[in-house]
């Protein structure tokens, strides 16, 4: 997502790199090209429009100064807009003052509603809520099953209607979840409701009426970012027609051009609250448009990268081996629990995109080979744990034995053990420049 935007913005801006003074003409060219990103990205016209006229304005009044050379004070600008046609300040959720909080989700069929009441239930967990799942999406076959499913594995209960009794009244059981979560006292209480192909009447009606009968702290629009400038016609479509609080993007990890993303705050008027990139339930964030825009910009995103680590790794445990790489005393079952952790967080080659400058090493992020990863932690599995806990006794037959067991050459295995003691000794030699 976003990647070629970026990639012409960030050159876009490079150009201006060692100018001394811009004159109107380059803030004009500069405009030009800017215009034409955003445009072939499938970002709204008015929206553009209305973009490149406030950096134009800023660009040619930017009063001198001193920290910043005429291209910063553009980048500056450009970020900062981006920002705002983004929604400025992250947007938190509005949590009833007398729970529970009633989360209600709309979208078209297809949207990924389903898939986010779970990672949403699981962010609420995380969060220490006490979430409860309503089914209300009754009019796509297996719709009921896969939020059972998703809820599962979130570890929050659905409410659903029994089975068999037809097709039940999404309005009834929609109330009937909301009782239920008084009952049981959750705190928050996700609705998920039907969707259609395309906007139509009927669905229009049946999210008012859940709507009515719910009164929701917080409606959640929705929408697929892979379907370009159609999520702009949609959203204008449900603003007018259920209305919503926020925006849940999509599919954000799709090759989509990021139009949607970036129209459609500005078109509705309303801010986007998450952001989902992927099928699994942990592949979901707070949407940050500070964030996101410096993606957009190449200028990375770490404090994200952070967050995910902080979720993924264990604090105590990483403060454990930090101690013990300090020291050389690091085993291969430390290593291998790290890289289990790192793992957690994705796929590497998204984790170092959002590292600064990650626009310009692409082509060498696109070989990273998560095979390379998976014939490490293959190797190290192989091992007895005497082994991995003091590597020097991995001698040539233990070596045989290890290639053997884990489907590798046994120069691959050497390589490993060579590697692993070099970065030992390396990490000690570090730790104790550092006084650590
Ligand atoms: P619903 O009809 O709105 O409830 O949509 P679903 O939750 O059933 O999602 C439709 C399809 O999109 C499913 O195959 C999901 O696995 C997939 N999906 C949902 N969210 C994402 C996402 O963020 N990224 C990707 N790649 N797929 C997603």
């Amino acid at each position: 997502m976003f990647n070629t935007l970026s990639d012409r913005l960030t050159s876009v801006l490079q150009n201006l790199r060692g100018k001394g003074r811009l004159s109107e003409a380059d803030i004009d060219a500069t405009a030009r090209e800017i215009r034409v990103a955003l445009l072939e990205a499938d970002v709204a016209l008015p929206v553009v429009r209305a973009f490149i006229a406030k950096v134009k304005e800023r660009a040619k009044g930017a009063e001198v100064s001193q920290a910043l050379n005429p291209a910063q004070q553009v980048v500056k600008i450009v970020n900062e807009e981006l920002v705002g046609i983004l929604g400025g300040e992250t947007r938190r959720l509005n949590l009833a003052k007398n729970p529970p909080t009633v989360i209600m989700l709309a979208g078209l069929q297809g949207a990924g509603k389903t898939t986010l009441a779970g990672k949403l239930a699981r962010w609420l967990r995380g969060q220490g809520h006490t979430p409860l799942l309503v089914a209300c999406d009754l009019q796509r076959p297996n719709a009921v099953t896969q939020l059972q499913v998703v809820g599962e594995r979130a570890g929050v209960p659905v409410f659903a209607p029994e089975p068999g009794n037809g097709v039940g009244d999404p309005v009834s059981v929609a109330r009937r979840g909301i009782d239920e979560a008084r009952r049981a006292q959750h705190d928050v209480v996700v609705v998920d409701t039907a969707g259609r192909l395309g906007v139509d009447e009927e669905m229009m009606q049946q999210a008012v009426d859940i709507r009515d009968a719910v009164q929701p702290d917080e409606v959640l629009f929705v929408v697929d970012a892979m379907i370009g400038q159609d999520a702009v016609n949609t959203a204008t479509a449900f603003r007018d027609g259920v209305g919503f609080t926020g925006v849940v993007l999509t599919k954000l990890d799709g090759d989509a051009r990021g139009g949607a993303a970036l129209s459609v705050r500005e078109v509705t008027g309303q801010p986007i609250l998450f952001a989902s990139n992927g099928e699994k339930l942990e592949d979901f964030d707070v949407f940050h448009p500070d964030r996101m825009a410096s993606r957009i910009l190449g200028m990375g995103d770490v404090l994200t990268l952070i967050e995910q680590a902080e979720q993924a790794f264990d604090a105590e445990q990483a403060e454990a081996t930090a101690v013990k790489m300090g020291s050389g005393q690091l085993t291969l079952e430390d290593f291998l629990e790290q890289m289990l952790a790192l793992r957690k967080m994705g796929p590497i080659a998204n984790l170092l995109g959002m590292l600064p400058g990650a626009g310009q090493m692409k082509d060498q992020l696109a070989m990273l080979d998560e095979k390379h990863l998976d014939r490490v932690q293959a190797i190290i599995r192989g091992m007895t744990p005497a082994e991995r806990e003091d590597p020097k006794i991995i001698n040539a037959s233990r070596r045989l034995r290890i290639a053997n067991g884990s489907g590798v050459r046994v120069s691959d295995v050497n390589d490993l053990v060579n590697r692993f003691f070099e970065a030992r000794k390396m990490m000690s030699q570090m730790a104790g420049r550092f006084g650590l």
